[in-house]
């Protein structure tokens, strides 16, 4: 048999979400659980159908045609309505749905199915004009937009042309007649821009509609969400076709969207907005502020205690906070959609507590059910509570994304990437908010828009992505064309500073300081729980026993990258530091090391305290020189004072550290190679650290890894460790004391890793650099790639930045290849990460699949690590 490209409604269940999307899949549940009767019906078009429409070149090929034509004629015969008909005409929505949920990124089409005729005999069978006009409109406007590109501000524009000569202000203030000379404007427009007439045939508006869905998979802002989410782009998105129901109709219709657990929140409550006479993108693009869900009971009882009822039965099937879509046509409800609703962060960890306390979920349920890029914003500083006490708000909107952001106020998605780019706090403030501004959404540290309520765009998008947003703040008055905005009497423009809270919807002026997040309620739970499932250890990389102290609150088990070379940016350090690597004799050297030395030492120890006997892994020098010689002429001149030299024999000495390409150059072990005077202070610096803050807790078990940056090659790994082994022993014997310590290596040249059978015997342990062994693997310098990573995202070349996403078929081959030769030669040997890769859930799951024994990364991301590692384990146990 041929592909089967196309599935009815009533042919598919929420199993099939990989073949028919998240919607596609749900709209199928749905009509199984609830009926046929109350889900419009209709079908939908396969995820494989738009890998297919891309690989023939952009291209519905003949047979997916003929299938699509042939579910029409089913779809007629289940609806009693045919396309075009002038008796019952058949007018359906095309809504995209890729397997996870997108929302706001693709495109949708409603009322399709409309032409002239068609528009006018729904007029007089319906006896309401105006709503069938209404529709007209509604389609050329949205099939112009999404299917020809030819952009809504033209149409906009027409809207407010004739609200103005009318003298009203609401599109529902429109008559009939207003809304004709509408639709014939916006189809002269059309043609103005196309050069063609407005499509006339129903199924010819349908492939059309279905191309631009399968187009608008590939469209700026669903590519950079994607990146951001990790959603492949070989997945493609299906495409639905439903029978409409209409909310347009008159004041005894309407649409809504509702949650049933407040998706800020996450208190279990039915949360949701609702507006007569409507069709959905009214609700959601925020053109109209909309009513609560509660004033629909008023309206609507019957339809209401139904959607009630439809609510507990979804949520008690899927078992999760649902997101639903629906329609009131004439008093009866209509469901469009169901889905798990998006959340906050705060609203996932209390949803799951819930849900497991109501008997619901397991506990292992729960914690798999939290995405562990969300918990980013919880981590992400708070107002600090005395400062926002203090503060008087000047406005309030809809707390729709929690957090607190402060920054000054730009009035473009441009602008807001501008500011950003060139290290600005910037808070973006809109009238509303469209997918276009996506970018600048993600630039802000929080948005604010004037209209549009919880389930507006801002707020979903926001939300989605952690970002603090205040929306519907209807007292703002607006000027976006001259860049500003007047709220409470203050005339705010750009570069003015406000902070906005996006859990109250406060409004301030001015800067309002933030303090650090804690671990506390549903999050300690959840990470409690997360720490029973993973196998995977967490430590940090921290270079302070500040960085240490918080990654501890934060749950690191240890420290597995201190940077020595950071310790080195305060004033007199550096001088000490330069002295150091401008030096031309080993005897000068070691009169800067010594200096150096009492530094070093108190540094680890302050790192040994910070974390009470759990392991420290202290990282031998790595600098590149030349980011720490001198180049301001004082600080020359002082250089050349401590060492008694000449200003142009420091600047000689500058000059002969010039490297071409020093990332590949004088540094790591080479370093210790060449001064071994090096490695053997900082070898003295740990062992004496250790010794004294052993010496300080007994009750701790203090044993430093010292950890050798940058090897390739065994013999040079075993002279450096032949070094550090000698001067720590010696130590130890002068002491008098008894301490056990590693010596270790990173793995971040590909050469240690094709070597690991002969690099292991002369390590305890491996810790993979991954910034490192990308750079090396892939040959892209990590300070330059950004310049040229973008091309390579357009054309599909990458889906990812594998700086930041490890790269697993490449560099991870690298890492389990280094795993299986290193292990059996030396069966000892623990295996870590902390390259920026151990913070991210992706790359976690994959270091948990390929049996490292601990991730490390930047204190903010610890938890994220443990969550990634527990879902790991969770979902490695049940494959
Ligand atoms: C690495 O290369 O992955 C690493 C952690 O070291 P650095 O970033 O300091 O080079
Ligand atoms: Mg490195």
């Amino acid at each position: 048999m041929a592909n089967k490209w196309v599935y009815l409604f009533s042919e598919g269940d929420a199993s099939m979400r990989n073949l028919l999307g998240g919607k596609g899949a749900n709209l199928a549940e749905m009509t199984k659980i609830i009926g046929a009767d109350v889900v419009p019906q209709g079908f939908t078009i396969t995820t494989e159908a738009c890998t297919q429409y891309y690989e023939d070149g952009r291209k519905i090929n003949d047979e997916i045609q003929a299938q699509i034509n042939e579910y029409i004629v089913k779809m007629e015969e289940i609806t009693g309505k045919k396309f075009g008909d002038l008796e019952n005409p058949l007018l359906v929505s095309v809504r995209s749905g890729a397997r996870a949920s997108m929302p706001g990124m693709m495109d949708t089409i409603l009322n399709l199915g409309l032409n002239e005729d068609v528009v006018n005999t729904m007029a007089e069978k319906s006896g309401n004009p105006r709503w069938a006009w209404d529709c007209y409109r509604r389609f050329i406007q949205m099939y112009s937009d999404v299917v020809m590109e030819v952009g809504k501000k033209y149409f906009e524009e027409l809207i407010d042309e004739m609200k103005e000569k009318k003298g009203v202000t609401q599109d529902v203030d429109l008559t009939a007649e207003d809304l004709k000379e509408l639709a014939n404007q916006f189809k002269a427009e059309y043609k103005d821009k196309i050069g063609e007439d407005f499509p006339t045939d129903p199924k010819v508006q349908l492939m059309g509609a279905i191309q631009a869905v399968f187009r608008s998979w590939d469209n700026p802002r669903a590519n950079v969400y994607r990146r951001d989410n990790d959603i492949p782009y070989s997945w493609g998105t299906a495409v639905n076709v439903q029978s409409m129901a209409f909310g347009n109709m008159g004041e005894n219709c309407g649409t809504g969207v509702a949650f049933t657990r407040d998706p800020s929140t996450g208190e279990k409550k039915l949360m949701g907005e609702f507006l007569t006479n409507a069709q959905g993108e009214d609700v959601v693009a925020g053109v109209r502020t909309p009513m609560p869900i509660a004033q629909m009971e008023e309206k609507f009882p019957a339809a209401f205690a139904k959607f009630q009822e439809i609510c507990a039965r979804l949520e008690n099937h899927y078992r999760d906070m649902q997101d639903m879509e629906f329609t009131v046509e004439n008093e009866k409800l209509y469901m469009l959609q169901t889905r798990n609703g998006k959340r906050t962060a705060q609203a996932a960890l209390k949803i799951a507590c819930d849900l497991v306390d109501e008997g619901m979920r397991t506990e292992e349920e729960a914690v798999a059910m939290i995405d562990p890029r969300n918990l980013d914003t919880l981590l992400h500083p708070q107002f600090d509570a005395k400062a926002l006490k203090a503060a008087t708000p000047m406005g309030k909107g809809l707390g729709a994304s929690p957090g607190a952001a402060c920054g000054k106020v730009v009035f473009t998605a441009d602008d807001a990437v501008a500011w950003a780019e060139r290290g600005e706090k910037v808070v973006l403030v809109r009238l509303e908010t469209s997918p276009e501004d996506i970018t600048g959404m993600k630039a802000a540290q929080g948005i604010l828009t004037v209209r549009g309520g919880m389930t507006s765009h801002a707020a979903v998008v926001a939300r989605g992505m952690g970002t603090c947003c205040v929306s519907g703040c209807g007292e703002i008055n607006m000027d976006e064309e001259n860049k500003k905005f007047t709220l409470a009497g203050q005339t705010f423009t750009e570069g003015s500073e406000i902070s906005i809270d996006g859990t109250t919807g406060n409004i301030y002026a001015g800067i309002i300081p933030t303090v650090d997040a804690v671990i506390a309620g549903e999050f300690e739970r959840i990470m409690n729980w997360a720490d029973k499932f993973r196998t995977l250890k967490v430590r940090t990389n921290a270079d302070t026993p500040a960085d240490a102290r918080k990654a501890r609150e934060l749950g690191a088990e240890g420290i597995g990258l201190c940077r020595t070379e950071h310790m080195f940016f305060e004033e007199d350090r550096i001088a000490a530091f330069r002295e150091m690597i401008c030096a031309d004799t080993a005897e000068e050297r070691e009169v800067a090391l010594e200096k150096i030395l009492p530094y070093q030492q108190g540094d680890f120890e302050g790192l040994f305290e910070a974390l009470e006997g759990h392991p420290v892994t202290i990282r031998f020098l790595d600098p590149p020189l030349h980011e720490f010689v001198p180049t301001e002429e004082a600080d020359i001149k002082k250089l050349a004072d401590a060492q008694g030299k000449s200003v142009e024999d420091i600047k000689a000495i500058i000059t002969s550290l010039h490297e071409f390409n020093p990332m590949m150059g004088h540094r790591g072990l080479r370093l210790a190679v060449t001064y071994p005077e090096i490695a053997k202070m900082q070898t003295k610096a740990v062992i004496r650290a250790a010794i004294n803050v052993q010496k300080a807790h007994a009750d701790w078990k203090v044993v430093p890894e010292i950890m050798i940056p940058l090897s390739c090659d065994t013999k040079e790994l075993k002279y450096v460790r032949d070094i550090v082994i000698a001067t720590a022993n010696e130590e130890i014997s002068t002491a008098g004391a008894e301490l056990h310590y590693e010596v270790g290596t990173m793995m971040e040249i590909p050469r240690a890793c094709l070597t690991a059978d002969e690099i292991a015997q002369n390590a305890d342990f491996f810790c993979f650099g991954t910034n490192d062994l990308t750079q090396m693997t892939y040959g892209f310098s990590r300070d330059d790639a950004g310049k040229f990573l973008e091309a390579y995202y357009d054309t599909k070349i990458f889906e990812n930045d594998p700086f930041a996403r490890l790269d697993q078929s490449g560099v991870g081959k690298l890492m389990e290849m280094a795993i299986k030769l290193g292990k059996p030669a030396n069966e000892n040997l623990h295996v870590g990460i902390c390259g920026e890769h151990g913070g991210d859930p992706t790359s976690v799951e994959f270091c948990h699949k390929i049996g490292l024994d601990y991730v490390s990364c930047s204190p903010f991301r610890v938890p994220i690590a443990r969550l990634a590692a527990a879902q790991a384990a969770i979902n490695n146990a049940h494959k």
